[in-house]
């Protein structure tokens, strides 16, 4: 599976890591939501206080993590992580508070997946820096207030709709990250490539960012798949033809889309003669969870206009049939 909604395995998580870009000035593209933060994290560093606390939101290996680790190094302070299913209970999320330094960085990824107990404590400590902790059991339980040192929550979601309102309502700044332009993916493949000592020449990075799903975890992730085949096939040096070979190998097709994309687009158009269908009966037909349906695969065939999201459901459009080597209804009358 090229994609995932997270790293695939250890080793890619090290890797991951190792080709993380470590400042704003190295990250690319995004440059809405990078404008925002330098001029906020410049005020905060100017005043010497804890960054307005940041909601980050896209799909799956857009960045969120990247940002922010870079928000809290240009702060200069520490950043603690974890993520929402981990947090099972409150004292869980409690340890973790108390433990901050001033202005330090938390960052809670899938943050729509706090349990509503855990949710509940994050309110007063967001707002307050302060959390109401119940001490002793039973009729003797009362329940004591803490001050904490100030801090930033940045927490990471893949849809900002998932979230409650009172916990949206708590971040002061907002970004949402959009896909990368394959001009974007192509200067992270170039720059991943010198990272990881691989020969590569314009032509071949572009390819491999054409075909990324506008994505850096999959351009990465295709970078290192195509210099694996450059080194058995090759002389190892990477450029646009043996790029190409190397990703018509792993199924990627010429616009991107892999097996899971193209097994979706099929399934609405052989099923249910291109939609409107539920996301339910998609999922039911491709054996996919729906959340993995609506949070990985969909949102980039809709924004690259192969799928719409209707109110009666998803509709191929006639780029979707005609990528798949159909004849749209639309055009032969019917
Ligand atoms: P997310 O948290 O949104 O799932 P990550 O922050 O883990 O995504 O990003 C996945 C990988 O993609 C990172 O390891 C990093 O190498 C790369 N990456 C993400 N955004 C950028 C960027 N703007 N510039 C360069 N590399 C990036």
């Amino acid at each position: 599976r090229l994609i995932t909604p997270a790293p695939a395995s250890r080793q890619e998580e090290a890797l991951e890591r190792a080709l993380r870009p470590r400042l704003l000035q190295d990250y690319v593209g995004q440059a809405k939501a990078r404008e925002q933060l330098e001029i906020f994290i410049d005020a905060a560093r100017k005043r010497g206080e804890a960054l307005d606390h940041v909601l980050l939101f896209g799909p799956p290996g857009l960045g969120k993590t990247t940002l922010s680790h870079i928000i809290a190094a240009e702060l200069g302070v520490k950043l603690r992580q974890t993520s929402g299913p981990v947090l099972e209970k409150p004292k869980d999320l409690a340890a973790i508070l108390t433990n901050l330094e001033a202005n330090d960085v938390l960052f809670i990824d899938e943050i729509h997946r706090l349990s509503p107990v855990v949710e509940e404590i994050l309110y007063p400590a967001l707002e307050d820096y302060q959390i109401d902790i119940m001490i002793g059991e039973g009729p003797a339980a009362r329940s004591i207030k803490l001050d904490l040192q100030p801090f930033t929550l940045v927490g990471a979601t893949t849809r900002a709709g998932m979230l409650t309102n009172p916990l949206r309502d708590r971040f002061g700044i907002v970004a949402r990250l959009e896909f990368y332009t394959p001009e974007e993916l192509a200067r992270i493949v170039t720059r991943s490539a010198g990272l990881l000592n691989a020969p590569i020449d314009a032509a071949g990075a572009q390819e491999i960012a054409r075909r990324s799903r506008g994505t850096p975890r999959i351009a990465n992730r295709l970078l290192r798949r195509v210099r694996d085949y450059a080194e058995v096939k090759g002389d190892g040096r990477i450029d646009a033809p043996l790029a190409d070979k190397a990703l018509a190998m792993l199924d990627v097709d010429p616009q991107g889309f892999d097996l899971m994309d193209r097994k979706l687009l099929e399934a609405v158009i052989h099923r249910f003669d291109g939609g409107p269908v539920g996301l339910d009966n998609v999922a039911a037909a491709i054996g996919e969870e729906s959340g993995t349906i609506e949070d990985v695969i969909e949102p980039y065939l809709i924004q690259q206009g192969y799928l719409q999201r209707t109110p009666r459901g998803r509709v191929a459009t006639l780029a979707a049939w005609r990528h798949l080597g159909l004849t749209p209804p639309a055009a032969t009358g019917g």
